[in-house]
């Protein structure tokens, strides 16, 4: 009891403190179509660089080539930091926050973690403040665990490229995904994670059994369903604001060694959604299911969005529609090497004709 309530006054607190420290590091979201350059430095005190330096740090901080640091993806923010940190260890991190913590907040330093710089609106950017390379802290390695329920133990700044590199010489993989990979695991579970497989699994937030934490306050935690459980419902899709993922434990499924994959345009959005959710809602069905809406601006096969090259355009040559909204369901069936035994598995396949469901439930009916 003393405990838990210890526990619950520690975490109001440190959500206190990290909100006021994050938070203050998201831009206001007016004005939302210029671009924001922010060149007005922000007060700080004149020793507060030189506190940072003094820092007994495993990696480093850099006052210099803060200019990657200061954009994000959106490119609609130009906000430079103060410093970025290079930690090399957790303690780096956890010395990091609590130093900004001691500084107390009339020293307006703020500090957001970033991951790749994906994001669109400027979260992982802190005016004047300490940015925190998460990639730099890539040690220890990515650890694969196999048996009954699989799972790899993966730094918080670990590329989801370079997890599905490591777990598919054990022949696993991820069980949800983003359909980008270059993205950091600290990055997507402070979101969400979304792919084609998030109608079956879950969001990637939904395929993690546990998490290392520092805390507003630099403690580091470690959290799971059943240790901590506020602290880690509050961080995964917590959009950064709740800690900093250090360590993630991500569930982890068989790899599949082959798939069917068939893509269906669609021109009327009505039949297009009643196909997906027939998809999603059925038993034994596909092992993904994703849709897309592309306007069809020159012709669809010149469309990079598209993905349908020119050699397997049969079908969707047929939409050249100038401007025209386009729908394309795509749809990937899996399989276990023992379980395939069609040759053509591999075989891409478009199907762009109003009888696409049946089509596609013939499909599954001869893939299953
Ligand atoms: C080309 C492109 C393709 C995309 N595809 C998909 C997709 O298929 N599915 C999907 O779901 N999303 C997708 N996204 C969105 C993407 O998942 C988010 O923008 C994600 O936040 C980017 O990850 P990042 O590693 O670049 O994080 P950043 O942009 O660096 O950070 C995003 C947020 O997370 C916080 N953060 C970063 N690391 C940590 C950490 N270790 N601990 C705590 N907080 C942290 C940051 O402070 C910031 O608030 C895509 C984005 C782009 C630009």
């Amino acid at each position: 009891m003393g405990l838990t309530s210890s526990l619950r006054r520690n975490n109001k607190s440190f959500l206190r403190i990290f909100m006021i420290l994050v938070l203050s590091c998201i831009p206001g979201r007016t004005n939302l179509c210029s671009n924001h350059s922010v060149t007005t430095p922000i007060d700080l005190p004149p020793d507060i660089r030189s506190s940072l330096d003094s820092l007994d740090l495993e990696g480093y901080i850099s006052f210099n080539d803060v200019h990657n640091a200061s954009k994000d993806f959106g490119n609609r923010y130009q906000l430079p930091p103060l410093a970025i940190l290079h930690p090399r260890s957790v303690s780096d991190i956890s010395t990091m926050v609590r130093h900004i913590v001691h500084l107390g907040s009339t020293s307006n330093l703020t500090v957001a973690a970033r991951g790749h710089g994906h994001s669109l609106q400027g979260q992982s950017l802190a005016h004047q403040g300490v940015v925190i390379n998460m990639e730099s802290l890539r040690s220890p390695d990515i650890k694969i665990h196999k048996g009954k329920q699989p799972y790899a133990d993966v730094s918080g700044g670990e590329s989801w490229i370079n997890i599905l590199r490591e777990t598919l010489k054990y022949g696993l993989s991820p069980k949800s995904w983003t359909d980008y990979l270059h993205l950091t695991v600290g990055g997507t579970l402070s979101n969400a994670g979304i792919s084609g497989q998030a109608f079956k699994y879950g969001p990637q937030i939904n395929n993690v059994y546990q998490l290392e934490i520092i805390t507003g306050k630099g403690e580091v935690m470690t959290c799971s369903e059943k240790q901590n459980s506020e602290l880690f419902y509050s961080v995964l899709g917590g959009l950064g604001q709740f800690g900093i993922i250090t360590r993630a434990r991500i569930a982890l499924g068989p790899a599949p060694h082959m798939v069917k994959w068939i893509r269906v345009l669609y021109s009327d959005f009505s039949a297009f959604s009643r196909d997906q959710e027939h998809l999603i809602t059925k038993k034994n069905g596909f092992d993904y299911v994703e849709g897309f809406v592309t306007v069809n601006r020159t012709d669809l096969l010149d469309n990079w969005r598209s993905s349908f090259s020119p050699n397997d355009s049969i079908g969707a040559s047929q939409f050249k529609s100038e401007g025209k909204t386009l729908y394309c369901l795509e749809v990937v069936k899996y399989f276990i090497l023992e379980e395939a035994n069609s040759t053509n598995l591999v075989r891409c396949e478009n199907i762009s004709s109003d009888k696409s469901l049946n089509s596609l439930d013939h499909t599954l009916g001869l893939l299953t």
